[in-house]
């Protein structure tokens, strides 16, 4: 028989997320079951529940996940029963035209919003996020949407590396390719912000400007690394120019995800910098700028998906980084929490306080 086990689901439309009991599928040939160790309150879950995104419903919520492989279908070859792995929300296919031209993290069969795979409720067949709901005690997933970690690797930063620590990282070194020297700017303080203010100091940043609404990420954004702290408002790009020589930053880093803080980041960057959208808004938040401002300003404004990564070779990567102490994630988790205690993590995460809930298994 298959297990039983409990999952976080969303049953409609601005419905409060509950715990439910759910119950697995068998095992299919390449595919992997998982026992969940620990996951992160991400920003784009609470995205799935606010209105911000229209997922299809029932859902099962997260994808930002750690745990031990319990059970591999026939032909699996990548990990075995007891292999700690991060979970993948965006595995390529290695085959399309973008994973066949060094673009993975643009994989055209990737970036499923929410998917069923044979997990029901009730006896009826549940959606889970990014084909993961990894807010369970289980998942079972295509031997591709896990990466082996160390089994030293604390789960709680396994967790964080999957979505959070990839994307910010990878903004910064894979997408605008920050060098040494440079001035940064980076708006919005939850985990992935963080991520960015950690990786642009270690690329050697000489100034890293750390931007929120709320006055209380101070303290978060210097313990990542931040040599600047500047609370969001209407003089922002005044604000930015008293500390980057007049000029305005080389770089902007705008982790929110909003038309505002779109054109707040256009403005903060100097003539011919880089504007880098990390955050992922909504599909009617229209961000306005002029022709002339467009040409005249020379900025570039791009997008960075999926941390411009590979997440097979460097979620690796940055868990040996973890275990160096190179790169260090304790700041970010703020609270460890319990399934039921999500939807109240996302009331803070609203609120704009804390970095990462990471719900504890
Ligand atoms: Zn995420
Ligand atoms: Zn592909």
């Amino acid at each position: 028989m298959t297990p039983y086990m409990q999952g976080l689901v969303v049953r409609d439309k601005g419905a409060t997320p509950t715990v439910e009991e759910l119950r697995l599928p068998e095992v299919g040939p390449g595919q992997v079951r998982v026992r969940i160790k620990a996951a992160g309150v991400c920003h784009s879950d609470l995205s799935m529940v606010n209105g911000t995104l229209s997922p299809p419903h029932p859902l099962v919520l997260g994808h930002e996940a750690a745990g031990e492989v319990v059970e591999a279908g026939a032909g699996v070859t990548r990990v075995r029963a007891g292999t700690h792995v991060a979970l993948n929300w965006a595995p390529p296919c290695r085959a399309c035209w973008f994973c066949t031209h060094d673009e993975p993290w643009l994989c055209a069969a990737a970036n499923v919003a929410a998917l069923e795979n044979g997990i029901t409720l009730d006896g009826s067949p549940v959606h889970v996020t990014l084909g993961l709901g990894a807010f369970a005690e289980q998942v079972v997933v295509p031997e591709k949407a896990v990466i082996a970690v160390p089994d030293e690797l604390a789960w709680e930063s396994a967790a964080l590396l999957g979505c959070a620590v990839l994307t910010g990282t990878g903004a910064v070194r894979n997408t605008a390719r920050v060098a040494a020297g440079s001035s940064v700017v980076v708006i919005g303080l939850g985990g992935v912000g963080l991520s960015v203010v950690s990786a642009a100091r270690a690329a050697g940043a000489a100034a890293v400007i750390a931007v929120d609404v709320s006055a209380a990420k101070k303290a978060l954004a210097e313990a990542a690394g931040a040599t600047d702290f500047v609370v969001s408002s209407e003089n922002l790009s005044k604000d930015v120019r008293a500390l980057t020589s007049r000029l305005g930053a080389d770089h902007t880093f705008e982790c929110v995800g909003r038309a505002a803080t779109i054109r707040a980041a256009w403005r903060t960057t100097r003539r011919g910098g880089q504007v880098t959208v990390v955050g992922m808004g909504g599909a009617d938040d229209m961000v306005e700028l002029s022709a002339l401002d467009i040409f005249n300003s020379a900025r570039t404004l791009r997008a960075s998906v999926y941390g411009s990564s590979d997440p097979d070779r460097e979620v690796p990567e940055l868990a040996q980084d973890v275990m160096s102490g190179a790169l260090n994630l304790d700041h970010l988790i703020t609270d460890r929490i319990t399934l039921a205690d999500v939807p109240a993590a996302f009331d803070r995460m609203s609120r704009g306080e804390g970095a990462r809930s990471v719900v504890i298994f």
